[in-house]
């Protein structure tokens, strides 16, 4: 197998640096520049800049085909843009859910009238999406949602609560799974909607994190009303919907990069002290970073086989989820150790490397590690599809949803 790029893929790559040479500072290694979307207004305008930038120069949209406004490239250049826009600072993946997830759902559900309204704003910058499946109850259950869309003449009026709902404080429309039918199977009586986060009656709360942002909300729904020409699919298909986005979820969170790794580690490592030498001398440090860098190596291959079934035009199969599995783990324990490391300034907020680089990569693993698959639900995934063995036992399966609320709230 050969694991170098391609002369055309060589081409793309010296393309996309040349770019990112002109328009970016470059990232200093052991700083992972703060990628979080929160509630600054002129985070918001630089990213929104920054996505109108990368637009017009065709490094948006990379995979996706011509006629809906993308580049009509291929999934190997996608990856090499995303390899080469890590090593520069640029600004938070504000439109990553709604180009990576919310749009490519509407492309492959929506009429060619919500095409031609949505895709070019969203392309552009101009509109942000946000994803509002989970809620307090359904989370890796996302099928056990309880927000409920009743019909209404040509409407369909929307009462209960999301959870997680990342950008929705800032976000122009989202995505909307609800339940139409509780008197099906529960993964029957779903219907999905996208709406305009302005609607009448949509409140979003801000959820403040142990990192001290607050990029995720809570967000209500009293009474909202969302005309019957928003449905995506038809109604009761919302099942089938929400899988085309939690698929795009999947493969991009399979091709993140940009987290600190062994290399950062090890500059760490030979600049700071342990017991009066350099850390880097001493066994115990030696046998963590050869641990780290056997991971890493092992990662590197699984993406690499990920990206040749990604280049035959299949989709990954269950090596996304041993690549997340692995480099969520990898990630957190890097990150403590550097900052155990750095002794006292280790625990503090904006101390050392990169202005708190590893303290900000340490915070934010544990959301890693839950987004888009919680670490035991790949296990699951792994379990059944590698290793062949029983899937979990599944209660309720033959029951409506009405019944599953009601022996639970017998409980
Ligand atoms: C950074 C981040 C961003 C997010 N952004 C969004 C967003 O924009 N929109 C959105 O809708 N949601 C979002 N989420 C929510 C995310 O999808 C859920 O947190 C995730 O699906 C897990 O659901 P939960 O939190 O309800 O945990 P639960 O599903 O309740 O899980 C609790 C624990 O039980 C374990 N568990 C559950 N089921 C099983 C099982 N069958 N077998 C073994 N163990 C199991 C889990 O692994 C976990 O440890 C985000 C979450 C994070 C962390």
């Amino acid at each position: 197998m050969n694991f170098n790029d391609t002369p055309d893929e060589a081409q793309f790559r010296l393309k996309a640096r040349a770019f990112l040479e002109a328009n970016a500072p470059r990232r200093e290694r052991g700083t992972q520049p703060s990628r979080t979307v929160d509630r600054d207004a002129e985070v918001i305008k630089s990213a929104k800049a920054w996505q109108a930038k990368k637009l017009a120069a065709g490094f948006a949209a990379i995979t996706w085909p011509k006629a809906v406004g993308g580049q009509g490239g291929t999934p190997i250049q996608q990856i090499v843009y995303a390899q080469e826009e890590a090593q520069f600072v640029t600004p938070p993946g504000v439109f990553d859910i709604g180009l990576g997830m919310c749009i490519p759902t509407l492309i492959k559900h929506g009429s060619k009238e919500h095409m031609m309204r949505h895709v070019k704003p969203a392309l552009t910058g101009d509109e942000i999406w946000c994803q509002l499946f989970s809620e307090p109850a359904a989370g890796s259950d996302v099928a056990g949602i309880r927000t409920r869309a009743k019909r209404d003449g040509d409407n369909w009026i929307v009462n209960g609560q999301k959870v997680w709902t990342t950008g929705a404080h800032f976000s122009d429309f989202g995505l909307l799974l609800v339940r139409t039918d509780p008197d099906v199977a529960k993964h029957k009586g779903l219907t999905m909607f996208f709406l305009d986060m302005k609607s009448k009656g949509v409140e979003a709360r801000p959820i403040k994190q142990v990192s001290g942002g607050a990029e995720f909300n809570e967000v209500f729904f009293t009474d909202v009303v969302i005309p019957d020409s928003q449905r995506l699919g038809t109604i009761g298909d919302g099942w089938t919907v929400a899988l085309t986005t939690l698929m795009n979820e999947r493969l991009a969170v399979g091709i993140a990069t940009g987290i600190l790794g062994v290399e950062d580690f090890l500059a760490l490592a030979r600049s700071s002290h342990l017991d009066e030498e350099p850390a880097i001398r001493n066994g115990a440090i030696r046998d963590r970073l050869a641990q780290f860098f056997v991971e890493s190596e092992g990662l590197k291959y699984t993406r690499y086989r990920m990206w040749t079934a990604l280049s035959r035009g299949e989709t990954p199969g269950p090596q996304s989820s041993i690549n997340k599995v692995v480099s969520g783990k990898l990630m957190q324990d890097l990150a403590s150790l550097s900052m155990e490391l750095m002794g006292e300034a280790g625990m503090v907020s904006g101390e050392g490397p990169g202005n708190g680089a590893f303290q900000r990569q340490w915070l934010g693993a544990a959301g890693f590690r839950i987004a888009g698959g919680t670490d035991e639900i790949l296990r699951n995934i792994i379990a059944e599809r590698v290793l062949g063995m029983p899937p979990d036992v599944r209660v309720d399966k033959d029951v409506t949803f009405a019944q599953l609320e009601s022996a639970r709230a017998k409980r």
